[in-house]
């Protein structure tokens, strides 16, 4: 049995003084005062204890791209992070993960890599629908555990391709009889591709030119079309990476329609505009594009009103700096790696300036998403749980060095500035697998988990 001693830990919204009493794997107890017994007793010098952190939405690109970002460096840089927990995408590893032999060799390959607790994202694509096989492959993936199946409206990938309306409705059909999660990377294909071209044919090579390619509209457009299948065919939707004010006005309209609808958003939607696109340049391209300082207020908004259900990093590294410093904008990678400072980042600009409570951090970045996703174990600090912490001194400040993150892509846009709220430690099922201080204390203990 293991004693955390001297926690502060969240009980109705306020920071209360707790030990939590471990056996093995799991949380035993709680209990808010002292405990006397024979233990072996981690002293945690009142810092403030979470459920380790759930990321719903990352790239780890193993195997396949593995120039770009591995499980090991990526799960590094989730423990280092006080992510216990992180769901990995079907498309940006070889081969996608659509189906059982697909699923099975990524499975075999990383889980011996794995610092951090996993599961996956399926995938279905169009060949699949054409040939009838995705009825079939989705029931396999979900007998698999996987915790959804993930669509894209718009698509940059060879070996994973768009969905049309009628493919996305064939598809949501066949995911809702499992009754798992149907993701959705939503701009609309038409009108970005209609930009796009048209500011790459005038010679525009500026980042500004990204954003306008990457038109405003069609985000809300495309969400209002999966909302409509959604409402429709009645499966569970979940929109990815949210940028825009009025694509969350879609979402509030879905929720108070009874429309079974979740979104995430992103760190950096929440702290940076298009000013900040031209100052910082290729580093902070991304897809979509970060938007105006309306929406920017709006997504906080939303995640303190809960309209907005959790936050993700989509943390996926470019090659750095090849990918990301051509001249040209439209040349770079559209990626950050970022779930190394995600905590920091929402503990600067929503905690400590009030954007968000305390209670809304750990929501967000921990309870939410084991919910939506069925990790049952997971995501929350009580008696039977999975005994997996992060242990964070609220109050510490840093300087942001892209040499400190432990992925393979070392740029961050927010090099230099000063961020407020740090992982001092991180407990996975009851190890200490990492220490600021010390680093990584032994070999990766990540295991798969399934929905
Ligand atoms: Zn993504």
């Amino acid at each position: 049995m293991l004693l955390l001693k001297n926690c502060f830990i969240l009980d109705k919204g306020a920071l209360k003084k707790a030990s939590i009493i471990i056996s093995g794997e799991t949380i035993k107890d709680i209990i808010f005062g002292e405990v006397n017994g024979d233990f072996e007793t981690i002293d945690v010098g009142g810092l403030t204890v979470f459920p380790g952190f759930i990321d719903p939405h990352v790239h780890f690109d193993d195997p396949g791209f593995t120039d770009r970002e591995d499980f090991e460096t990526g799960s590094k840089s989730a423990i280092a992070g006080g992510y216990t927990t992180v769901i990995d995408m079907p498309c940006t590893s070889i081969p996608p993960v659509i189906n059982k032999e697909n699923f099975d060799y990524k499975l075999n390959i990383v889980q011996k890599k794995a610092f951090c607790d996993f599961a996956f994202w399926g995938g279905v694509t169009p060949p699949q629908l054409k040939s009838g096989e995705y009825v079939n492959s989705i029931k396999e993936l979900e007998k698999r555990g996987v915790v959804g199946f993930k669509f894209y409206t718009i698509s940059g990938m060879k070996d994973y391709p768009r969905m049309e309306v009628e493919e996305l409705d064939m598809a949501f059909r066949v995911v809702k009889e499992t009754n798992l999660i149907c993701a959705v990377h939503s701009e609309d294909f038409r009108l970005v591709n209609f930009y796009s071209k048209f500011l790459e044919d005038s010679k525009r090579k500026d980042p500004l030119a990204w954003c306008e390619g990457r038109a405003y509209e069609a985000e809300p457009m495309a969400i209002w079309e999966v909302v409509g299948i959604t409402r429709n065919v009645g499966n569970k939707l979940h929109i990815v990476h949210l940028t825009t004010k009025a694509g969350l006005e879609i979402i509030k309209w879905g929720k108070l329609k009874g429309i079974d609808i979740t979104a995430e958003t992103c760190p950096h939607y929440l702290s940076f505009t298009v000013e900040d696109l031209l100052r910082i340049g290729p580093v902070l391209k991304t897809a979509p594009p970060v938007r105006n300082e309306e929406d920017r207020c709006a997504l906080w908004e939303g995640l303190r009103d809960g309209s907005i259900d959790f936050v993700a990093t989509d943390h996926a590294a470019g090659k750095y700096p090849e990918e990301k410093s051509h001249k040209s904008i439209w040349d770079n990678y559209a990626g950050i790696p970022g779930i190394q400072l995600a905590f920091s980042v929402i503990c600067t600009y929503g905690f400590h300036e009030n954007r968000i409570t305390l209670q809304n951090m750990q929501d967000i970045l921990s309870e939410n998403a084991s919910m939506r996703f069925g990790l049952m174990r997971k995501g929350k600090i009580e008696k039977g749980y999975d005994a997996d912490f992060s242990i964070v001194d609220l109050n510490k400040s840093f300087e942001v060095s892209p040499l400190d993150l432990y992925s393979k892509g070392r740029y961050t846009p927010f090099e230099g500035r000063i961020l407020k709220g740090k992982v001092i430690k991180t407990i996975l099922r009851g190890k200490v697998v990492y220490e600021e201080e010390r680093g990584f204390t032994g070999k990766p203990t990540g295991r798969y988990i399934s929905h």
